[in-house]
């Protein structure tokens, strides 16, 4: 599971993410609503937790424009009147909790969150027979279980949330290599031609394609 951490207090947020991690929640850290932006343009998420004092404006603003397909929101905030609660969720939020929060307890209303129905992440992911199961993360096509390292399914799942649009290979990069983890040019390619080569294993040969210098996508037909 993949959460986007929209959060000024850097040492709080590296906090979160560290407890998240050993619960099999991963973060991203956004640090001002500007990043979160941009995050949010160019990756897919379970879960948003939103602080609302935030350095280039407010939570509620940002989360009053958000699109309805967006994610569930989680207010994880210090204000905690009463007004101030009911504002949050009728601005939209799913969730609200007052800080201080137990990473015990965030942790459970994230998994809450992305258990509801009408949740619009659907839990298994597919595009021509090509599935993808976003909790037990295991892969198949018509059926065949595939076998894919960390990585190469957490590439597919950024593909298959975007099935038959181009994702493109920054987006891809920044979700699959940390910030201070060196990424050799070719690192994406040869990532890719292995993901490419277990499809074809099983039949999936015309799945994943590559728009040179530009990005990846995930269509076609099964034949
Ligand atoms: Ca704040």
């Amino acid at each position: 599971m993949r959460i986007l951490l929209i959060e000024d207090n850097s040492d709080f947020a590296a906090l979160l993410a560290e407890g998240l991690a050993k619960r099999n929640i991963s973060v991203e850290h956004a640090s001002s609503l500007l990043e979160a932006a941009s995050f949010f343009a160019n990756n897919a998420y379970d879960v948003i937790i939103l602080d609302l004092g935030l350095p280039d404006g407010d939570g509620i603003e940002w989360l009053g424009k958000l699109r309805p397909d967006r994610p569930p929101v989680l207010i994880l905030t210090a204000r905690g009147a009463l007004a101030e609660r009911v504002l949050g969720l009728d601005t939209g939020a799913d969730d609200y909790l007052v800080k201080p929060a137990e990473i015990e307890e965030i942790a459970a209303r994230i998994r809450a969150m992305t258990r509801r129905p009408g949740v619009r992440d659907a839990v298994v992911l597919d595009a021509g027979g090509l599935s993808l199961d976003t909790v037990s993360r295991h892969v198949a096509f018509d059926g065949a279980p595939i076998s894919l390292g960390r990585k190469e399914t957490d590439f597919l799942e950024l593909l298959l949330r975007r099935a038959g649009k181009v994702v493109p290979r920054e987006a891809i990069e920044a979700v699959l290599y940390g910030l201070d983890e060196p990424v050799t040019p070719n690192a994406l390619e040869a990532l890719a031609s292995r993901v490419r080569r277990r499809l074809s294993e099983v039949g999936a040969t015309d799945m994943l394609h590559t728009v040179r210098g530009v990005g990846y996508f995930i269509g076609g037909n099964k034949a």
